[in-house]
């Protein structure tokens, strides 16, 4: 039995083989081969077996996915079927008597070069089906085997370095049961896909990949932060019991699901919920979400080919509309970049990407990308209570030519004959200090705040999120991150706006005392966390917390603040 430590990302328990998705040593060396003929076969076959694959996965992709997500790996059977591609492998087998490992690379790599350098994007997208393709077929010809997550047919944890989001967005819930990974923190967008997706996750256990192998039996406990691997049957039955005991305690905090959220002194917060895709919506109502108050539009983009439509998105945005029945959905607007990558828009790499060209910066570059996605939003605006939300605002400026450009479409599409809603609030992620700054300012301009937290953190403290080494800058609830959330909320409330707050902050134990004091109107988080902030909530008294708030902002460090919330509540 080997035991490991890391974050607990992603409440709750889970029991199950596990499932590696690691990427396998694809090297090999440049040989000169005897019978060129033998080779051709063995590429053929290689062929075959990767053909074969990749029809069983796209079959399960369509059935489990949906036809969107099984789109790309038709795209790879097209390359794969395509003599353009096949024939100068074999020629080059044949005429310079290489193994076909090096006669399919370099011939790849050569299409992979053209294709990237030419200025239609259809064109450029499929370099990267050539790069998916040739590693396929490269595996089969060193027989060894890459991970298929679409493939998983029975119950698994998964294990991986990191997971990006366009993984988890690949990953089935009903058969995923939990994941651990080497790398990342409590917000990065693993552990919040995690907890959309309510499977119990443990994070930033630095070694996962190396002490798990495919089929170990694993146990992540999403609740302390441990993974046990192949445990003894006496742990196993320990487990059974705290899973158990947490199933009791969730189904306590389920009587609170159709009551408000009212503190023991009658105050109000609404608390709302963060999702990823229109799926996530059944958590939200199960767990008695009185709104949405982050949407992160950035997942419809991922774990695909290409841009979805605008028809797309409007049927996606119809639907969390819909769904929530006349309670508030703020929708964030694309915030790609830092760690959610597009590779179809092979953007360059950059060297700080939390830093860079990302989110509205990208949007109001990459103009098309950006009105499609405005155009979708006002269209689906008269099915529910739809607000729309910027991220990423670092200057006024910033703001108002987003809003400019949404006044624009939304023009065009009254010229058009479409109906738009005429009272959608507009508003912004407050995440980087500047904007936290100058929030009476913003205040005057925009309907809302929403304080994204996860990254206001990283850049108050210039302590990347991802990066554990420098988690213990990484501190909700130093003075200073106490401060920058009271000047945004008071400056909202000066102006008569409201300010949630969407970063995991929102749904922190310790943290939402502080926050039910310091005025925090909307607090939004992960469904799951929601039925236990409201238990938590019903328990105070938003006049102690206003004088426990102003306690802990006059004091000097995290650990001093920590202790006055947990003496004042426990
Ligand atoms: C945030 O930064 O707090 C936030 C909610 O946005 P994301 O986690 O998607 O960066
Ligand atoms: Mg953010």
């Amino acid at each position: 039995m080997t035991f490991l430590n890391g974050i607990a990302a992603s409440n709750g328990i889970a029991m199950a083989k596990a499932y590696r998705l690691v990427e396998p040593d694809l090297n090999f060396e440049k040989k000169t081969v005897e019978d060129s003929t033998a080779e051709v076969e063995r590429f053929r076959q290689a062929m075959a077996k990767a053909k074969s694959e990749l029809e069983l996965i796209r079959e399960r992709a369509e059935q489990e996915l949906g036809a969107d997500k099984a789109a790309i790996f038709e795209a790879h059977l097209l390359v794969l079927n395509d003599p353009e591609l096949n024939t100068p492998i074999e020629d080059k087998i044949k005429s310079e008597n290489v193994n076909a490992e090096a006669a399919l690379k370099e011939t790849a790599d050569m299409f992979v070069t053209m294709f990237e350098q030419m200025d239609n994007e259809y064109m450029r997208e499929r370099a990267a089906d050539i790069r998916d393709v040739t590693k396929r077929v490269l595996a089969h010809l060193l027989g060894v085997q890459l991970a298929n997550p679409s493939m998983i047919s029975e119950e698994v944890i998964i294990v991986a370095d990191d997971l990006t989001p366009s993984d988890t967005a690949q990953l089935n819930k009903q058969y995923v049961k939990g994941f651990t990974t080497n790398i990342g923190g409590r917000t990065s967008h693993s552990a919040i896909m995690a907890r959309s997706m309510e499977i119990p996750a443990v994070v930033g256990t630095k070694t996962a990949t190396e002490e798990i192998n495919n089929g170990d039996f694993v146990i992540v406990d999403g609740l302390k932060g441990e993974v046990h691997i192949n445990p003894t049957p006496e742990l196993v039955d320990q487990y059974k019991k705290v899973h158990e005991d947490y199933e009791k305690q969730k189904s306590e905090w389920a009587k609170l699901v159709n009551e408000p959220t009212v503190s023991a002194d009658g105050h109000h917060v609404e608390l709302a919920a963060n999702i990823g895709t229109p799926n996530d919506l059944k958590g939200v109502i199960d767990n008695g979400g009185e709104g949405i108050g982050l949407y992160r539009t950035e997942f419809l983009y991922m774990g695909r080919d290409q841009l979805p439509t605008e028809e797309e998105q409007f049927e996606a945005y119809k639907a969390v509309l819909e769904g929530m029945n006349g309670k508030p959905v703020v929708v964030r607007t694309l915030d790609i970049g830092g760690d959610k990558e597009l590779p179809y828009l092979q953007l360059p790499k950059e060297l700080n990407p939390f830093l860079g060209f990302r989110a509205i910066r990208l949007c109001l570059e990459e103009q098309g990308i950006f009105r499609t996605q405005l155009r979708a939003l006002l269209r689906a605006s008269i099915y529910g209570n739809l607000k729309i939300m910027f991220p990423m605002i670092a200057t006024l400026n910033e703001f108002r030519e987003a809003k400019a450009i949404l006044e624009e479409e939304k023009q065009k599409l009254i010229a058009e004959g479409q109906q738009v809603a005429d009272n959608i609030e507009l508003g912004i992620m407050v995440e980087i200090p500047s904007t936290a700054v100058l929030a009476d300012q913003f205040a005057k301009e925009v309907d809302f705040f929403s304080i994204g937290t996860n990254d206001l953190i990283q850049y108050t403290m210039a302590a990347d999120r991802m990066n554990q080494r420098v988690s213990y800058l990484y501190q909700p609830y130093s003075p200073s991150i106490l401060r920058l959330v009271k000047m945004v909320i008071d400056a909202a409330h000066a102006e008569g706006k409201w300010a949630g707050m969407c970063g995991e902050m929102a749904g922190d134990e310790t943290a939402i005392p502080v926050l039910l004091g310091l005025g925090l109107d909307e607090f939004s988080m992960s469904a799951t966390s929601i039925l236990k902030a409201r238990s938590l909530i019903k328990g105070l008294k938003k006049s102690d917390m206003e004088q426990l708030a102003q306690e802990v902002l006059n004091m000097q460090t995290t650990e001093q603040v920590v202790e006055a919330i947990n003496k004042r509540i426990k």
